[in-house]
Parts: C-alpha cells; sequence; structure tokens
C-alpha cells in the first residue's frame, strides 16, 4: 500500500512551529519525503531528481498562507509544478484531422492497449466531431488481431478496412488510403502491428508504413502501469518514428500514474488521452491536475490551500472595506491597492468591479496606466516615512523632493500620485457615506 504524501508530510511537519514564509530547512525536509513519494509512484529517479531541485528554489522563501501548514503549503506547490510540467502547449484533446481524408498512425507494443485505443479514438472522432472515420488493422502476424478491429468496429459504428490475406503492412496502408480518399472519410486510422518487445524488424515496418502515408498524428499507445519501461519505449518509438502523443492506459488500474511525469520529462512529448477501462467510452483527454493529482496523492491538501488563500483575499478585502466605509483612506491603503491592482493584471481588472469607478478607469487607461506605472507609484509610498504614509498631508515642498529622489523619481510623478490618492480617497469617502448597503458593500459581493 502507498503511504500518501499527505501522511507522510504530516508527520514531518506537526514538530515544525507556523511561521511567515517558507524556510530552506521546511522546503529541504518536505522535499524529500516528495522525492520518496515521487519514486513510489514511479516517477523515474533522474526526473524526480531534477523536479525536486526545480520546486526547492521557487518553494524557498514562499509565504505560508495562514491556517495551513508549512508542509500542506510545500505540497501545493508542488502540485502545481507538477501540473506545469504535465501540461503541454497544445490542446491534448484536439487532433490534426484537417485536410481529408487525415491519417492518424497508432505504433505501441503489444498488449498495450493499441487496438483498443484506435477504436476509443475512431468512436470519439465520430461521436464528438462528427467525422467519418475508417480503421485498418496492418497486422498481418495476428489475425486475430485484426478480426478484434473488425469487431469493434461493429460495436462501435465505424468502417474498417475489409481484410485482404497476404498483403504487407505498406500494401494495406496504400489499400487504406485509397479506400479513404474514394470513400469521403476525414480520417482513416492505421493499427500498426505491436511486437513484445521493440525489434528491428517492427520499427523498420512502421517507418516503411509512416512513409508511405504520412501521418498527421502518429500516437503511441503505452501501458500507463509499466512505469520506467514505458519512458523507454517511448524515447525508442520517437527516435525511430517521431511521435506527436502519447496516450496512457490502464490509468484506472492501481498505479499512481508516475509515468505521465517521466513521459513528459524524458520525450517532451505531450500526453494527448489516457485510457480508463476495456469499454469503449473509456477514454478522456489528458488532464493534467488530475494526474498530478494522483501521483501526489493529495488532492484534499490542494483544495484546502486554495480555499485557506481565497479566505485570506476575502478577510484582507473585507477590512479594507471596514476602513473605506469610515472614510479612511491612506497612503498605505493606496499601496496595497495598488499591489492588488498588479497581482490581477492592471488597473482595468479592479476599477471595473467597482462601480462609480469608471471615470477613474478611463483616466487611468488615458494616463498609460501599465505595470511600470504602478510600480513606480509603489516605490514613491515605499519612500514614505510610516508617518507620512498615515497622513499624506504632511507632504510639504522638501519631503517631497525627499521622497521622490528615494525612488529615483521626479517631484511631479509625485504629485500625480498624490492627486490620484486625493480623488480616490473623496470616492471613498462619498461611498462610506452611504452606509453599510452602500455600493461599496455591493460591488464587494
Ligand atoms: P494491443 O495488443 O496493444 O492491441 O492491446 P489490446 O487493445 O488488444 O488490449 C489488450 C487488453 O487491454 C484488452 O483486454 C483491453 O480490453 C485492455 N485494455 C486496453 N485499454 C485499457 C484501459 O485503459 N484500461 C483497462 N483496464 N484495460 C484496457
Amino acid at each position: 500500500m502507498f503511504e500518501t504524501l499527505s501522511e507522510r508530510l504530516g508527520g514531518v511537519f506537526d514538530r515544525l512551529t507556523k511561521q511567515g514564509a517558507l524556510s530552506e530547512d521546511d522546503v529541504r525536509v518536505a522535499l524529500r519525503e516528495v522525492r520518496v513519494a515521487l519514486l513510489e509512484a514511479d516517477v523515474s529517479l533522474p526526473v524526480a531528481r531534477d523536479f525536486v531541485k526545480a520546486v526547492e528554489t521557487k518553494a524557498t522563501g514562499q509565504a505560508v498562507t495562514r491556517s495551513v501548514t508549512p508542509g500542506q503549503q510545500v505540497v501545493k506547490i508542488v502540485h502545481d509544478e507538477l501540473v506545469k510540467v504535465l501540461s503541454g502547449d497544445t490542446d491534448p484533446g484536439t487532433l490534426k484531422i484537417d485536410n481529408p481524408p487525415a491519417p492518424i498512425l497508432m505504433v505501441g507494443l503489444q498488449g498495450s492497449g493499441k487496438t483498443t485505443t484506435t477504436a476509443k479514438l475512431a468512436r470519439r472522432l465520430k461521436e464528438r466531431e462528427k467525422k467519418r472515420v475508417l480503421m485498418a488493422s496492418l497486422d498481418t502476424n495476428r489475425p486475430a488481431a485484426m478480426e478484434q478491429l473488425a469487431i469493434l468496429g461493429t460495436q462501435i459504428g465505424v468502417d474498417t478496412l475489409p481484410i485482404v490475406k497476404g498483403e504487407s503492412a505498406v500494401q494495406i496502408a496504400k489499400r487504406a488510403k485509397q479506400q479513404a480518399t474514394l470513400g469521403g472519410y476525414d480520417v482513416y486510422m492505421l493499427d500498426t502491428a505491436g511486437r513484445l518487445h521493440i525489434d528491428e524488424v517492427l520499427m523498420d515496418e512502421v517507418q516503411a508504413v509512416r512513409d508511405v502515408a504520412s501521418p498527421r498524428e502518429t500516437l503511441l499507445v503505452v501501458d500507463g502501469l509499466t512505469g520506467q519501461d514505458a519512458v523507454n519505449v517511448a524515447t525508442e518509438f520517437d527516435g525511430k518514428v517521431g511521435i506527436t502523443g502519447v496516450v496512457l492506459t490502464r490509468m484506472d488500474g492501481d498505479g499512481r500514474g508516475g509515468a505521465a511525469l517521466s513521459m513528459r520529462a524524458v520525450t517532451g512529448k505531450p500526453i494527448r488521452f489516457v485510457g480508463l477501462g476495456e469499454k469503449m467510452d473509456a477514454l478522456e483527454t489528458f488532464e493534467a491536475s488530475r494526474v498530478a493529482g494522483r501521483i501526489l496523492g493529495m488532492g484534499d491538501i490542494v483544495a484546502l490551500v486554495e480555499k485557506a488563500q481565497e479566505t485570506l483575499e476575502m478577510e484582507q478585502a473585507e477590512r479594507m472595506m471596514k476602513r473605506f466605509q469610515k472614510g479612511l483612506f491612506n497612503m498605505n491603503d493606496l499601496k496595497s491597492q495598488l499591489e492588488q491592482m498588479l497581482k490581477m493584471g492592471g488597473m482595468q481588472g479592479l476599477m471595473g468591479m467597482m462601480p462609480g469607478m469608471g471615470k477613474m478607469q478611463k483616466q487611468a487607461e488615458e494616463a498609460g496606466f501599465d505595470d511600470g506605472v504602478l510600480r513606480r507609484q509603489i516605490a514613491l509610498i515605499n519612500s514614505m516615512t510610516k508617518k507620512e504614509r498615515a497622513n499624506p498631508d504632511l507632504l510639504q515642498a522638501s519631503r517631497k523632493k525627499r521622497i521622490a529622489a528615494g525612488a529615483g523619481l521626479e517631484v511631479s510623478d509625485l504629485n500625480k500620485l498624490l492627486k490620484m490618492h486625493r480623488q480616490m480617497a473623496d470616492m471613498m469617502k462619498k461611498m462610506g457615506k452611504m452606509g453599510k448597503g452602500g455600493m461599496l458593500k455591493q460591488a464587494m459581493k
């Protein structure tokens, strides 16, 4: 039985006190456990090592959200990084099948689930994308495999190329192309022969088929339970034939799916689909966050940390709102507003959420508000003393000069900031007067 990562980390972190930010030690101790968890989930050693190193750099010094432990925080960071590594740039579920008839080449070892996956994909293309699909089995050594594809075809209502005894794989591929063109099919799928192990003859045959078919997609089907072997198979096939993606089968089993991470890290090829059972509808588009959760065995912690972060943001917003209602809006408030805007992707994001802010939003746009401006304004506020921030009325000429110089800016920049602060403070006061049921409250809902 696997011990889940959360259980492992629980033990380690019970002894740690809560603190504001993750120390190097916190991170190191937690990541030692993460590494073991990855190895247990079948991630290969070099991949696990590199992955952990990358996370270590990222996690050290990160703030720990209140009400979660450092261990839980580390798990969240690890999870997010896993998702990043697992996700490709392309949408995994979208196959390149324009220009009919589009050939899709299915490759893989015998027993990996190749024939089943070919039929599952054909069914998906037919049902979801309303494509006319033709399937052909190239497994000339195993008549049973050809029969199997024909049976599945009948079952899902997808045509298969009639079986002609004595033809070579290349001949079948040519006939499939011809038939697909003449018959007006959108897609034709070539289910190549599998072997128990990779051998030269197999690779030569697959290469020859590839050369006559020029497939738009070459999908490698691998058994997700075979861990490191699956990665070796993928490396071989990619080197010899060139693959455009991977389908991991048997992800419904007990395995933890670590092969997915190794596969992605080693081959750089995207995982496109996962097989989740023997039935024809048991095929899903690959979803990085789901597989990440499974590898770590800690989906509950990720949800917990996300919730805690949300709660914290809500609390901050509420606290701020209470100040506004009292008509309080000093430079500290402005600073946290500016920081919030930076986080939310600029001025528009925040202003757009508040009624009555439309005019200011426009001004902001006209003034060319961008991240650089926000950052310079924050620098100006940082350059003020505590007293000055709490009471901006103190700012006379000499103080202004000092503050501007401290931020490496001009007094005119500071004046602009002060003007903006005054406008915002007025606005807050007006809103505050509208009382508890006022606009601001409405806007925060
Ligand atoms: P091939 O030799 O690679 O063509 O493999 P097959 O398609 O014949 O599949 C071998 C066995 O694996 C069959 O019994 C399939 O039903 C089963 N299989 C295929 N994909 C999956 C999957 O995603 N999950 C499970 N549990 N079984 C699968």
